[in-house]
């Protein structure tokens, strides 16, 4: 049974004739994997803490950057260079405390998908790579895990339940997709209150889902924030689906450095190394390089004349440099810090 100060909490809600006293039981014994903490996943993180969903579990390798400030609202400026997994925990257990909240600063990839997911009732997809996506569909359908998809780009988005494990899965909505074909936030462009949006939806679909009554199931939400518009549209069973015909999915997990965005005169790399050396090491050997600092407990970040370069626990390095500096020097220079970084 609640206690009066817990029901008091949670009142408005409960008195929510699909929520009652039940429902409630059911969303604080609720946990839920987040997977991407941008724009999506910010807002489903808040919004299912405040709700009282009592375990979750947050995924991403990346670090907040300025750029993101607009959109992802459950960051703040102090929190540019931080682990994204570690500033959402730490905002989340300031929104409630009784939520158990797990940081994972990690890439979602086939090798570590069934430890992010296998334990967890549901799992709440707000990548923003196909490749995540797949991923994140075929485990879901292995594990027999419930699985909510979104996506939002410019003033559109899409929302979807799936149990992939059953006859639709997001593979027989869109096979097939690369992520070269499609543009990114950073490119296109994305209107805040559109991922807020469709993220809160998600949110309300996860809700739902762990009630027992998902409205989505099988069903693309379309989001036009165009035309403050909804619709939405069955998902068959696609006969040529990928995933039901077993095909590999592709991955194209590159060790070199990328270059992620160039805009506004800033060049944004990424570069994957092959282990994950630990934070607290590559502190260690950045410090003898120059002005190194710790960015709480997953990250470290060192400042170079034309750009600032971060290690998240994940194994990856991002830099954030000047256009000045060429593509060819800028991957010189990320390529250096990393062979310190993994150096025995
Ligand atoms: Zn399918």
């Amino acid at each position: 049974m609640f206690s009066p100060d817990y029901f008091w909490r949670y009142s408005r809600q409960i008195v929510l004739h699909d929520v009652g006293v039940e429902g409630q039981e059911k969303l604080k014994d609720g946990s839920v994997a987040i997977i991407g903490l941008g724009g999506l996943g910010s807002q489903v993180a808040m919004s299912l803490a405040a709700s009282g969903v009592g375990h979750m579990r947050l995924v991403d390798f990346d670090v907040v950057s300025t750029p993101d400030l607009h959109r992802q609202l459950i960051y703040s400026e102090r929190d540019v260079g931080y682990a994204k997994a570690e500033a959402a925990a730490n905002r989340i257990s300031n929104i409630n405390r009784d939520v158990r909240v797990e940081p994972r600063c990690e890439y979602v990839s086939e090798e570590n998908a069934r430890d992010l997911v296998g334990d967890v009732d549901l799992v709440i997809d707000c990548t923003d790579s196909f490749q995540a996506k797949y991923t994140i569909n075929r485990v879901c359908a292995k594990l027999k895990k419930p699985l909510i998809f979104g996506s939002a780009i410019e003033y559109y988005g899409n929302v979807a339940t799936f149990e992939p494990w059953g006859d639709v899965c997001l593979e027989c909505l869109y096979p097939e997709l690369s992520d070269e074909d499609y543009p990114s936030c950073a490119v296109a462009g994305v209107l805040p209150q559109c991922v807020q949006v469709v993220g809160s939806i998600q949110s309300a679909e996860a809700v739902r889902y762990i009630l027992g009554s998902p409205t989505l199931l099988n069903t693309l939400l379309f989001v036009d924030l165009k035309n403050y518009a909804l619709d939405r549209l069955n998902i068959a069973q696609n006969p040529s689906c990928p995933h039901r015909a077993n095909k590999p999915l592709s991955t194209p997990r590159v060790w070199e450095p990328t270059e992620v965005c160039s805009r506004n005169g800033r060049r944004q790399l990424l570069m994957v190394l092959e282990s994950k050396p630990n934070v607290d090491e590559v502190y260690e050997r950045w410090v003898r390089l120059g002005d190194a600092e710790r960015r709480g407990r997953l990250a470290v970040e060192v400042r170079k004349p034309d750009g600032v370069y971060t290690y998240t626990a994940a194994g990856a390095i991002l830099g954030e440099v000047d256009t000045r500096i060429d593509a060819k020097t800028a991957k010189q220079i990320i390529t250096q810090l990393a062979t310190t970084a993994s150096q025995t």
